[in-house]
């Protein structure tokens, strides 16, 4: 079965063989020059002042932005569960929060965020998905984040690159905080989380707040290549081993590539009559909304083959979600993509051509 959700993503055989190894402890200098390594990488990765890895999914890191990086209010931006949840973890800390809340398959916008922000000056941190995944849209972050420092540079730009840190090319200027989780672009086991501080996010933290997700006791701890409580060494060994990978052609092969699949994929759909559902599409995911949704992803699996995504709350049921992010075998994505032809002919939609793959061909393979 062809694993092609945006998140979990396949594991590479090397990545799984790497990790397959002894158990090492993580006082050692052993597993320092491992930490030490993987850290370096991901500096090139983040391009941010400082990165700190944490032993939890993804929402550990979200959870510790916001209660780390937030004083007095939250704006958060709601256009999917993932930007919704932003708000939850402010409820649950009993931090202030307001809420910009869109459609699914709408992106926030500079001016509304503007309007926001001079509405209340109480408000001093901004979180958002560089792509949400809940209907794979991308909003426009890095003028967000450009256009906000101008009018109050003290406001922290906490940023969620789940399904973006890996896949595309990230302006951090402005950032102060970007998110990462093993179990999507990283191509890893779920179970870390990385975050990319600015230096006034560092020194936003100051002596940090919590006790486990308090980053401060980690920026203390990782800058010295240890973490304050036991490392997720195994996932560590597999972070070094991953990144060591995607340097040997290089981050801007990996971008360019995610992005030609990202483009081959949609208009090869497109062309054979489905319609994207993001009127922003992010680079991480291809999601189709369609009535017959459920029957075309279950097709998927027990005909062709190919494990895609849903949808979840009130798109259950109406969208597929095909992963565009990692290091994906080319010929895995255009067979998902004759696939999706070849349920259509056989729910009556229309009848197969070999439209989709051939369409796919041409752009990926840049033929006439
Ligand atoms: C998957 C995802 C998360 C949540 O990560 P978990 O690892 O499930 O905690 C947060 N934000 C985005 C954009 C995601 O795709």
């Amino acid at each position: 079965m062809l694993l092609f959700t945006p998140g979990p993503t396949p594991v590479p055989q090397n990545v799984r063989n790497a990790m397959a190894d002894e158990t090492i402890h993580h006082r050692t200098p052993e597993f320092e020059a491992i930490f030490a390594n993987s850290r370096k990488l991901l500096f090139k990765l983040f391009k941010t002042d400082e990165v700190i890895m944490l032993s939890s999914s993804g929402t550990g890191a979200m959870e510790a932005a916001v209660t780390n990086l937030t004083s007095e209010k939250l704006l958060s931006i709601n256009a999917g569960k993932f930007g919704e949840r932003f708000g939850k973890i402010a409820i649950a800390h009993n931090i202030k929060n307001v809420e910009l809340k869109y459609e699914w398959n709408t992106p926030t916008s500079v001016e509304d965020v503007l309007e926001a922000i001079k509405k209340d000056s109480d408000i001093d941190a901004i979180a958002i998905q560089i792509s949400e995944s809940a209907g794979g849209l991308r909003h426009p972050v890095e003028q967000i984040a450009e256009a906000v420092k101008k009018v109050n540079p003290n406001i922290m730009i906490i940023a969620d690159g789940i399904t973006a840190v890996g896949v595309e090319r990230i302006d951090v200027s402005n950032i102060d905080c970007l998110i990462a989780g093993s179990q999507k672009a990283l191509m890893l086991p779920p179970g870390l989380a990385i975050l990319g501080l600015s230096s006034a996010a560092i020194e936003k933290i100051g002596s940090g707040k919590g006790y486990y997700l308090n980053l401060a006791s980690e920026i203390k701890s990782q800058k010295k290549n240890t973490t304050a409580y036991t490392a997720a060494t195994t996932l560590i060994i597999g972070l070094e081993a991953i990144l060591e990978q995607i340097e040997v052609n290089g981050l801007d092969a990996l971008y360019d590539e995610t992005a030609l699949r990202a483009k081959a994929t949609r208009t090869a759909l497109s062309t054979i009559g489905l319609h994207i559902y993001p009127t922003s599409p992010a680079e991480s995911m291809t999601t189709i909304d369609d009535e017959k949704a459920s029957e075309i992803r279950n097709l998927l699996k027990t005909e062709y083959g190919v494990n895609v995504a849903g949808g979840q709350d009130h798109l259950k049921g109406k969208i597929f979600r095909i992963n565009q992010m990692g290091l994906i075998p080319t010929y895995e994505s255009i067979w998902v993509v004759n696939a999706v032809e070849l349920c259509l002919d056989k729910l009556g939609v229309r009848a197969y051509s070999g439209l989709a793959s051939q369409t796919y061909n041409k752009i990926f393979f840049g033929l006439k």
